[in-house]
C-alpha cells in the first residue's frame, strides 16, 4: 500500500476513536425510569433546579387523572377498539367507531386524580417556578372538556406555562396538533413530533426536562425528538395505574356502561372522517 495512504488511513482512524471517546464522554446521558409514585418526581430534581429552566411535562390519562370508573378510561377505550377489530373493522375505522362513545362518556364525567398527592406535585412545582405544561394524545374534540375536567381536580396548567397564546401543528398531515392553556394536545401526531414542533414555535429552552407519562413508547418518543438537545433528559414511565390496567375487562364495566347509556342516551355520526358526538 502506499505510504501516503497508509499513514491517511491512520490518522483518520485515530481522528475516528478520538471523536467517539469526546463524544461517548461528553453527551449527555438520557435517563428513562420506572416509576409508580407521582411523588419520585422530587427525586430527579436538586434544590437549585426549581425554577423556570427545569421544564416538567406530564401525560394526562392515567398520569395526572383517571374517569371516578374504568368506564370511558384509556384501558376501556383501547379495550373497545380491540373489540370492533375482533369483529372485522379496521383499526382506523374501530377508533372512529369508539371515539363518539368515548367523548360522550367524557363529556357526562369528571375525572380524579390518579394519586392524593397528585395535583399538590403539580402546585409544588409550580409555586417553585417550575416551567410545568401537558403533553396528551386526547383528541381535539376534547379540548374544552379536558381543561374543565382539570379545573375541577384543581389542575391549572396555565400558571407557569411560558407561551400565551394556542399555537397549532400538523395542518395538512393528519388532525392537527394544539398547545392551549399549557397542554399540548398532539392529535394524529406523536408526541415527540409534537414538543419538537413547540419549541420550533416559542423562544423558551429549558436547561432540563421531565417527562411522565404512563405508555413506554410516549417517553420514547419524546427521548428520541429531542435527541439533538445538550441538556439532560428524564423521562418516567409512571405505572401506578398498571395493575388495573392489565387486568381489565368490558365484562368489568358493562352494567356500569349499560346504567351510564341510559341515563344519558346516545346518538353518535360520523362527518367526513370527524366525529360529532350528541
Ligand atoms: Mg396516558
Amino acid at each position: 500500500m502506499n505510504k501516503y495512504i497508509k499513514s491517511t488511513l491512520i490518522a483518520l482512524c485515530i481522528g475516528l476513536v478520538i471523536f467517539a471517546a469526546y463524544y461517548w464522554f461528553t453527551r449527555i446521558p438520557d435517563t428513562i425510569v420506572e416509576s409508580n409514585r407521582i411523588t419520585d418526581i422530587y427525586n430527579y430534581i436538586a434544590p437549585n433546579e426549581y425554577n423556570k429552566d427545569l421544564l416538567v411535562i406530564f401525560d394526562i390519562d392515567n398520569t395526572i387523572g383517571k374517569p371516578p370508573t374504568e368506564l370511558g378510561s384509556d384501558q376501556w377505550f383501547y379495550a373497545k377498539v380491540k373489540q370492533f377489530e375482533l369483529a372485522g373493522k379496521n383499526i382506523d375505522e374501530a377508533i372512529q367507531l369508539t371515539l363518539p362513545e368515548l367523548f360522550h362518556i367524557q363529556f357526562h364525567s369528571w375525572m380524579e386524580p390518579v394519586e392524593k398527592d397528585t395535583v399538590q406535585v403539580i402546585k409544588n412545582l409550580q409555586d417553585k417556578g417550575v416551567t410545568v405544561i401537558a403533553l396528551t394524545a386526547r383528541s381535539l374534540e376534547l379540548t374544552q372538556r379536558t381543561i374543565e375536567q382539570l379545573h375541577r381536580m384543581g389542575v391549572y396548567f396555565t400558571k407557569t406555562d411560558p407561551y400565551e397564546c394556542p399555537l397549532t401543528h400538523g395542518h395538512g398531515h393528519g388532525k392537527a396538533g394544539l398547545y392551549i392553556d399549557g397542554i399540548i394536545f398532539s392529535g394524529n401526531h406523536s408526541k415527540g413530533e409534537m414538543i419538537v414542533s413547540w419549541f420550533n414555535q416559542i423562544d423558551y429552552r429549558p436547561k432540563k426536562i421531565i417527562f411522565v407519562d404512563d405508555k413506554l413508547k410516549n417517553v420514547e418518543s419524546v427521548e428520541k425528538a429531542l435527541h439533538n438537545r445538550d441538556y439532560p433528559f428524564i423521562g418516567i414511565r409512571y405505572g401506578h395505574e398498571d395493575e388495573l390496567v392489565k387486568k381489565f375487562t368490558l365484562e368489568s364495566v358493562a352494567e356500569k356502561e349499560a346504567a351510564f347509556f341510559a341515563k344519558h342516551p346516545f346518538e353518535g355520526t360520523m362527518i367526513e372522517g370527524a366525529v360529532a358526538a350528541h
